[in-house]
């Protein structure tokens, strides 16, 4: 069974927000002696109209006993992206491409294990510290206390900095929280920490090129004396 579908969506392989035709395959629950519910599966295929590569999202459907479709189904599989698997790598003018390939294995990763997601964060923040910052501490945390005491750092890179740690070390090694309750780490955490990355990005990489480069500005623009 086959039928005529439209979707908007990201595209992962170019990265465009598109709204294209596509088509639906839907394989129907089959019918089970010992069970009265079946389980079947809707997947749709799009070709993006900017790239022309292929997209494909899959759904669960679930059936009665009387063989018609149950909607309302506890764990019901709603549009997963299956291919591909990961997101369009991203790329952020003026950060190194080792940090930015580190960035995106983050983001990869997000979807099938927050945690490891939270720990390729700290380690990034931990690589940039060491690499770019000379902080030589014995772990992140020291890093993160010498870095902001000896520079001048402003307050939403600080707390960047210690979201990133503080959630990489819970994960690292089962913290608690205030309420005594172990914290977790969650799918949409990982946004969070991948925004705190960039403002960390954005302090040490970026704002150092964009001064570099007003100055030059200025440069150009200062009589001689
Ligand atoms: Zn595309």
């Amino acid at each position: 069974m086959e039928k005529s579908v439209r979707r908007k969506f990201t595209c992962r392989h170019c990265g465009k927000f598109v709204y294209v035709d596509g088509f639906s395959h839907v394989h129907e629950g089959e019918r089970l002696n010992i069970s009265v519910f079946s389980q079947g599966a809707e997947i749709e295929s799009y070709v993006c109209n900017e790239c022309g590569k292929v997209s494909i999202f899959l759904g669960s459907k679930h059936y009665g006993s009387d063989g018609k479709e149950t909607i309302a189904v506890k764990n019901r599989i709603i549009d997963k992206y299956i291919y591909p698997l990961t997101e369009a790598a991203k790329q952020i003018k003026y950060v190194p491409a080792k940090y930015m390939r580190e960035y995106n294995e983050a983001a990869w990763v997000k979807e099938i294990s927050p945690k490891s997601c939270a720990l390729v964060c700290r380690r990034i923040l931990e690589m940039i510290l060491e690499n770019e910052c000379g902080c030589n501490q014995f772990n992140l945390s020291k890093k993160v206390e010498g870095y902001i005491n000896s520079n001048s750092v402003p307050n939403l890179t600080e707390q960047a900095m210690r979201y990133i740690v503080g959630a990489g070390n819970a994960v690292a090694h089962d913290k608690k929280d205030q309420n005594d309750d172990l914290i977790r780490i969650k799918r949409k955490d990982c946004d969070k920490l991948l925004d705190a990355l960039e403002e960390v990005f954005e302090h040490i990489f970026i704002q150092p090129k964009k001064v570099e480069q007003m100055q030059k500005n200025v440069q150009s623009v200062t009589p001689k004396k």
